[in-house]
């Protein structure tokens, strides 16, 4: 379900830095900038990376247009300095000369005078500030978000350009206006729109989307819907996004996939286990209290992560120790020393524990051998016990074997965690 021609109109990314390449920062920009893409309508054919030298930069632009590429989105080389060399590479590529924009001097000078640096030798500066105000004849200018203009380049026969600044502040802020330029706004005119959907999974796997969708392949031509699943976390999303002229084969797959998987279906419209469990609490109005031993206050970290929170998170309690647990939770201490801290029963009485003491309607405890050490042949590394508890008597509990080293245990415990409790509110009323 790959076609091999695509309908949409080509785009590639090209990220510029010589720090990106070298591994000293890690890109942000690039998967930023491909779901912004990939959300209007384009088919993102290439996300490429180069250092800071002008030849492998004008190679990159010249290996997007010969890909097909109607548009190129770079990132980064906009600064003063003289490794940033974007503007005059793009200009070169769409063959025209760069010129000085004097109103654009202006605006640049006045926004580096807010940011006044005492060390900065003024000569320097101003060649700086010169340097950012050549233009590509025809260009059209975004307005800078930090002290670098953008550019929007627009080729004979070629691809529009859209050279954006390297920090991810800058870009982001920058992008309404590149789209809303007029060469932007032309091309859009020409991309249909993308139809897709994602579909969002817990407990479902791979191969088991691999079979239905195997099977109902031979119930319906879907050859011009490309399915892309994807294990992020603990969950599994499935993107599914038509060429144009499959969009009814591409709702038919989805409903199909919605219901052939109905009870391991998160969200069939993309929306996340956060939001949806914040959703949940606020329309119950319900409040949650967390007990964490392995994850340690990771939960409540990942609840308190949503502004507004504190609408619906009463607090937590990091309960590492056997002490902690009974003197925090009110766990009884011969119930540790009869299950052990890290069993069904001690989860219990944490969720129960984190409810009384933060006065929450849901309260929910953790507790598991993260490892490396510590694991037995009855509780061995990554065993963990998760329950949640609620005021009106309901009790979900789980014990899991989570794969993984320490961080991994942790990570999955949270995501169960997540999942469990939004099962539990979804079913209140
Ligand atoms: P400046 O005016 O800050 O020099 P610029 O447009 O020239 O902006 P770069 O010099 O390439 O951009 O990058 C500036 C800083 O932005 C980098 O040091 C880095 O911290 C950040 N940055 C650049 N590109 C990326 C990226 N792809 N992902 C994350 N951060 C980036
Ligand atoms: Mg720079």
């Amino acid at each position: 379900m790959n076609p091999g021609g695509t309908q949409r109109p080509r785009a590639a990314v090209v990220l510029t830095g010589s720090e990106l390449v070298t591994g000293v920062i890690v890109d942000a920009n690039g998967p930023w900038l491909a779901r912004e893409l990939t959300t209007l309508g384009f088919e993102v054919v290439h996300l490429l990376g180069v250092g800071d030298r002008p030849d492998d930069l004008a190679a990159a632009l010249r290996y997007c247009a010969a890909a097909g590429c109607v548009l190129v989105v770079t990132s980064g080389g906009l600064g003063p300095t003289a490794d940033d060399l974007t503007g005059e590479i793009v200009a070169a590529f769409a063959g025209v000369e760069l010129e000085i924009d004097d109103a654009l001097q202006e605006r640049i000078a006045a926004i580096v005078s807010r940011f006044p640096r005492i060390d900065q030798d003024p000569a320097a500066r101003d060649a700086g500030i010169r340097k950012q105000a050549f233009v590509p004849r025809g260009a059209v200018v975004l307005e800078p978000v930090g002290t670098a203009p953008g550019l929007v380049v627009s080729a004979d026969d070629g691809p529009v350009v859209v050279v954006l600044p390297g920090p991810p502040r800058e870009l982001t802020g920058m992008w309404p206006a590149a789209l809303a330029s007029p060469p932007m706004q032309a091309l859009l005119a020409t991309v249909p729109p993308a139809h897709g959907r994602l579909l969002r999974y817990y407990g479902l796997y791979e191969a088991e989307v691999a079979a239905t969708l195997r099977a109902l392949e031979q119930e319906c031509d879907l050859s011009g819907v490309e399915v892309t699943t994807c294990l992020r976390r603990s969950e599994l999303e499935v993107d599914l996004r038509p060429q144009p002229g499959a969009e009814d084969a591409a709702r038919w797959l989805a409903a199909e996939l919605v219901s052939r998987h109905a009870n391991r279906l998160v969200s069939a419209d993309g929306t996340s286990t956060d939001e949806l469990l914040a959703r949940t609490l606020l329309d119950r109005g319900l409040t949650v209290a967390t007990a964490e031993s392995c994850t340690g206050g990771l939960l409540a970290g990942r609840l308190v992560d949503r502004p507004g929170s504190s609408a619906y998170v009463q607090g937590g309690v990091v309960s590492y120790s056997n002490a902690a647990k009974t003197a925090l939770l009110g766990v009884p201490a011969e119930m540790i020393e009869e299950h052990g801290a890290v069993s069904p029963e001690v989860a219990r009485a944490m969720a129960d524990g984190a409810r009384a003491a933060l006065d929450a309607d849901v309260g929910i405890g953790i507790t598991g051998v993260a490892g490396p050490d510590g694991g037995t042949a009855a509780k061995p590394v990554g065993y963990v016990c998760l329950c949640v508890t609620t005021a009106s008597g309901v009790v979900l509990a789980r014990d899991r074997r989570l794969p993984g080293g320490r961080a991994d245990v942790r990570d999955r415990s949270v995501d169960a965690g997540m999942h469990m409790l939004l099962r539990v509110v979804t079913g209140l009323r």
